[in-house]
């Protein structure tokens, strides 16, 4: 399935945000529906409800900023060496590919991904958490979202 471009967008944000106020590295999972959206993310804690306002403070501050979602085409050694292996998440890429495309929000998010994108992070639209789940015991945070 080709997600929304703009819920996408919004998962490369979330994250950034997830990752500045939980300290979450990887992401497990992403979903798009719509213009509805889950990240999953690596994370062995109960988040508290202030964190997760928080996290969708962040994220809606990242999207009033309008900053440029960039996509490059790099070598992956290149890529490995200069940003390590957080840019694929829990998702390996085959051996056999020599080329990444990494999408970048400068200061924020940095991973391997095709998109489809919006250019700046302003097009996406108001993020809205929906509601969140923990399971500290299988190491996994689910975080709903919808973009209005
Ligand atoms: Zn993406």
């Amino acid at each position: 399935m080709k997600a929304n471009e703009r819920v996408d967008s919004a998962l490369h944000v979330l994250k950034g945000a997830v990752q500045k106020v939980l300290g979450a590295e990887l992401t497990t999972s992403v979903f798009g529906d719509g213009l509805n959206g889950r990240l999953a993310v690596e994370y062995d804690k109960k988040p508290t409800q202030e964190q997760m306002d928080e996290v969708e403070s962040l994220a809606n501050q990242k999207i009033a900023e309008d900053v440029p979602i960039q996509m490059i085409e790099i070598e992956r050694a290149a890529a490995e060496n200069k940003y390590g292996k957080v840019i694929y998440d829990k998702f390996p890429v085959p051996s056999h590919i020599t080329k990444l495309t990494l999408t970048i929000i400068d200061g924020w998010n940095i991973n391997c991904c095709l998109g489809p994108h919006v250019k700046t992070t302003g097009k996406i639209g108001q993020l809205k958490l929906r509601k969140f789940r923990a399971r500290p015991a299988r190491n996994e945070l689910e975080i709903s979202f919808e973009l209005v």
